[in-house]
């Protein structure tokens, strides 16, 4: 006997032993398998030129036996060769296995199962012991794959006539608690299948228990005959009227077909035609994949052309900013069945523009209409949107900006672009912004509380990303962008400073900063540090932060000193220049802290504060 891997034996090992309510979405897992492996072998009859087969002569059944307690779920897809069902079945290869397993102890929830590969092994929740019988589209050879569960597997020669795979479940016993013997009722599979695989495009046939009438009279008689029936409606959903379909039937689709657990927080359908003629269905999840800000998370919808299935991720239908979306887009598109003209298709860049407007528009109008799921949404994918304005330099702007929220200092909610200049204070010139870690820091910064109290509200940026994007953005309805650390004195009166005063202070930070500045903004705040040009203090530390870390872009720093303030005076009044250079020194270094960043010397720091304490 083969063991499994480490990781496919604690996965299993999770399965076998562990009582989940909903153990019958297995029954998805099983059936989207054979639906993939019959798209595999049909794709590859077309492509190859092939012509023997045509749709109809794919289908996948499935055979109760109560007697031996078997449920049987057969395909004649393209089935797994020796060392595939070796590795597909005896290994989980795949990098989610892990995250799964932290997914699933968080919410005890087994439906995410899909989300990460793992859904062939479902079926060791209601089997004790499972037989895969499989032989591959072009081999001579068929094998069979046995396992009793965690312990290990085996795989051996075997016959089959025909090409496909057959999957035998040795169902568990029952108990007090546990009734497996369910999934040998034939009442129970047509329910699942309607519910979780009416749309699979192949039939699903079952023989089925019939009743009728037969003889007349006296003579008149029940009897009951089986036949063959097909279970699911086999349309795909996305050709079927909005109005035809449930939510449920919407909501499981996306889920069997895009491995999500929970419900998107959107549905999107459309069906355009004219010059470019499209049926698609689209979706927005409601929370982000686990994998979504990492390298391996490939955006893309699936390809049907004439409802043949081109390609599983199609990334050219969704621009970046849009890659969650997930969906499937059918379309008449005359095109040869290879990656190469996808790409190059004049017809699939229409419809990924119709596509992009879609999406566009119905995030605009959760916007306007839903404003906590628009908000919800934001928080998982609002990234996506701003690195959209980033990126393209600036270019997808118009597409973007209208999409944009940030939270704002007054409130902490958030606001968009357009609410926050329809309130602005009368004669405000400016979108004012601020940038921290969050609205509390940025609420704690000395120029944030002077502006509130003057009724200037100011947009917090709290993301890395936030400032470039703005930078990107430039203006808004016509209005400039100014930072709270910039463009203080276009709101708020500036100060004179003592020359002389300034010129000592320039001399001991030279280097160090600028310029200095008065200010009477500061309220109880002695110093604080603001920049001028085209690199803030905040961007200064996301470069900073960067891997290849580039030192030489600073921001021009500007001391601004708070002349109401007591230190002011006595500075004024210092005449021992030893001790006016550990004062500047010091506040200099507070106004670095204040605004996040590191102090140069602590040392030093340390040093000049003893001596001035014991002064
Ligand atoms: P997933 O389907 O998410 O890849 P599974 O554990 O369900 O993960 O299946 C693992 C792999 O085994 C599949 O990707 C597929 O290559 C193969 N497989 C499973 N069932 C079948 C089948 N009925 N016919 C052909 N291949 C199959």
């Amino acid at each position: 006997m083969k063991k499994f891997k480490t990781e496919s034996k604690k996965m299993l090992d999770l399965m076998i032993n562990s009582i989940y309510t909903n153990r019958e979405i297995f029954i998805r897992e099983l059936v989207s398998n054979a639906s993939d492996a019959i798209d595999k072998a049909y794709y590859k009859s077309l492509s190859s030129g092939e012509s023997g087969k045509t749709r109809e002569d794919y289908a996948i059944e499935i055979t109760l036996d109560k007697e031996n307690r078997t449920f049987k779920i057969s395909d004649n897809g393209i089935g797994m060769t020796e060392s595939e069902l070796e590795n597909n079945l005896g290994t989980i290869a795949k990098s989610g296995s892990l995250e799964f397993k932290k997914k699933l102890a968080e919410s005890d929830d087994i439906s995410i199962i899909g989300q990460f590969g793992v859904g062939f092994y479902s079926a060791f929740m209601i089997a004790k012991r499972v037989e895969v019988v499989s032989k591959a589209v072009g081999s001579d050879k068929a094998y069979k794959w046995e396992s009793e569960g965690a312990e290990g597997y085996e795989i051996s020669e075997f016959e089959k006539s025909d090409f496909g795979t057959e999957i035998t479940l040795y169902l568990k016993d029952d108990s007090e608690e546990e009734k497996f013997g369910e999934f040998l009722e034939e009442w129970t599979i047509r329910r699942l299948i309607k519910k979780y695989s009416d749309y699979v495009r192949y039939p699903i046939k079952m023989e089925v228990t019939k009743h009728k009438t037969e003889g007349e009279g006296e003579d008149e008689k029940q009897v009951s005959y089986s036949e063959v029936e097909t279970l699911n409606s086999m349309t795909p959903l996305w050709k079927k009227q909005r109005s035809e379909v449930s939510d449920e039937q919407y909501n499981e689709f996306y889920k069997d077909k895009f491995g999500d657990y929970e419900d998107p927080i959107r549905v999107i359908t459309a069906s355009v035609e004219g010059v470019v003629d499209y049926k698609a269905l689209l979706y927005i999840p409601r929370n982000k994949p686990y994998n979504y800000y990492t390298k391996a998370y490939e955006k893309g919808l699936m390809l049907y052309t004439n409802s043949v299935l081109i390609t599983d991720k199609c990334a050219d239908l969704l621009p970046d900013y849009f890659n969650f979306v997930k969906g499937v887009c059918d379309s008449q598109l005359t095109l040869n069945i290879s990656r190469e003209t996808v790409q190059q298709n004049r017809q699939l860049k229409a419809i990924a523009q119709s596509i992009e407007k879609k999406i566009k528009s119905e995030l605009l109008s959760m916007l306007k209409n839903d404003r906590a799921d628009y908000e919800h949404f934001f928080k998982n994918f609002g990234l996506s949107l701003k690195y959209g304005i980033y990126s393209s330099f600036g270019a997808n702007s118009e597409k973007l900006s209208d999409l944009l929220l940030f939270k704002l200092a007054s409130s902490g909610k958030y606001a968009t672009l357009d609410e926050y200049v329809d309130n602005m204070k009368e004669g405000q010139t400016h979108i004012i912004y601020a940038t921290g870690k969050s609205v509390e820091g940025i609420k704690a910064l000395p120029q944030t509380e002077i502006l509130l109290e003057k009724g200037y509200d100011i947009l917090c940026l709290t993301d890395d990303v936030d400032e470039f994007c703005i930078k990107m953005l430039r203006t808004f309805k016509e209005k400039e962008f100014k930072s709270i650390e910039s463009g203080l004195d276009v709101e708020l009166e500036s100060a004179e400073i003592d020359k002389e005063l300034e010129q000592k202070i320039l001399k001991v930070l030279e280097g160090k900063i600028f310029k200095v500045k008065g200010s009477k903004s500061l309220k109880n705040h002695a110093v604080c540090l603001s920049s001028e040009g085209e690199i803030s203090i905040e961007m200064e530390k996301v470069f900073a932060a960067m891997p290849d870390n580039d030192e030489s872009t600073k921001a021009q720093k500007v001391l601004e000193i708070n002349i109401e303030h007591p230190i002011y005076q006595k500075m004024l009044e210092t005449s021992d220049e030893e001790k006016l250079n550990k004062i500047i020194s010091v506040l200099y270094q507070q106004s670095r802290l204040i605004q996040g960043l590191a102090v140069e010397d602590a040392t030093k720091l340390t040093e000049d504060i003893v001596s001035l304490m014991i002064d």
